[in-house]
């Protein structure tokens, strides 16, 4: 369907993200600006929807027939309970960030883990084969684990504060998955930090006396020269783990292609079009960086 005028029509088809802040999202803009660039009569908003209302905001946008949902922080959980019906791969990750509808079902899936890999491939590093670390076992730790793993990496170790949480991000990988302590990290060819340390709504909390910033330094403390060193923030582009693996000589990249390839994803399963890569990238005001530090061959 294409869009004869720059704003909604009543032939305009709606998405758009739930999520708890969402003001801050660049999912629209990703968004928006796929829609643009293939001419789609198409439009795509942030709903914040508080805790407890995820079933209600599905239900809801069911029944005004958008269709598609990103679905951020911290329903995702929610989201892959409230759905109609889930991908094998939420079912096993107990979350999505995804929500498309047909036929009059609310479909649940997760584009976090392929988004990462897409990122991973576009900074030339191929985990099969290789050891890796991810730090954190929340929802993105867990995408993470389980696809660094299907991507055949010979080891995934989860190096994560609360032991529980650690074991059951790592039984995603299987055989190849285990938990591990801080200082192995020094042994991965590539290091996930996948724990909100040192993202920038976070570092009043910090300032105010947590040990968040102590915590983001130790895991960077630990990567050197010969290792890619990833975190899945993006805001602030380079947080204290970035700069100090990058100190250390190591090859950093922060989370922004994750997030453009995770909404690319997306958008296929939303208009059924192939994803225009440049215009999502152009919208966050740039190219593809091919990496952080210029020292991508460092690997
Ligand atoms: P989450 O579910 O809240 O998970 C948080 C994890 O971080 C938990 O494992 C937790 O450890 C750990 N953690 C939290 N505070 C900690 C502290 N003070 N010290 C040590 N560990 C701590 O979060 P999430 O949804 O997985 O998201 C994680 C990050 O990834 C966020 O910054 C999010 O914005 C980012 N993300 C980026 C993308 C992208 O496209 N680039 C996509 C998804 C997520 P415990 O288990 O011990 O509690």
């Amino acid at each position: 369907m294409t869009r004869k005028a720059p704003w909604p029509a009543a032939t305009t088809l709606v998405a758009g993200v739930i999520g708890d802040p969402v003001r801050h999202s660049l999912s629209p803009s990703l968004h928006n600006a796929a829609y643009a660039a293939l001419g789609l009569d198409w439009a795509y908003a942030a709903f914040p929807v508080a805790p407890g209302d995820v079933p209600d905001a599905i239900a809801g946008a069911l029944a005004l027939g958008l269709r598609g949902l990103s679905v951020t922080t911290p329903h995702k959980e929610a989201a892959a309970a409230a759905a109609d019906g889930r991908s094998s791969l939420v079912v096993r990750l107990g979350a999505a960030n995804t929500i498309r509808f047909r036929d009059h079902l609310a479909l649940a899936e997760s584009t976090d883990g392929v988004g990462l890999l897409d990122d991973l491939s576009a900074a030339g590093f191929d985990p099969a084969g290789e050891r890796v670390a991810v730090i954190g076992a929340g929802g993105a730790a867990r995408a993470a684990v389980l696809a660094l793993a299907e991507a055949g990496a010979a080891e995934v170790v989860v190096v994560n504060r609360n032991r529980a949480n650690a074991e059951a991000a790592a039984a995603l990988a299987g055989d190849v998955g285990r938990t591990g302590a801080l200082e192995e990290l020094a042994e991965a060819a590539l290091v996930v930090q996948a724990t909100p340390l040192g993202m920038a709504r976070r570092r009043g909390e910090a300032a105010a006396g947590d040990d968040s910033l102590a915590a983001s330094l130790a895991f960077g403390e630990r990567v050197a020269k010969g290792q890619l060193a990833y975190d899945l923030i993006y805001d602030p582009p380079e947080t204290p783990f970035l700069a100090t693996a990058a100190a250390n000589g190591a090859t950093v990249r922060n989370g922004l292609g994750m997030l453009v390839h995770q909404a690319a994803h997306q958008f296929v399963l939303f208009t059924g079009e192939p994803a225009p890569l440049p215009a999502m990238w152009a919208a966050l005001g740039g190219e593809p960086p091919k990496d952080v530090t210029g020292d991508q061959d460092a690997r």
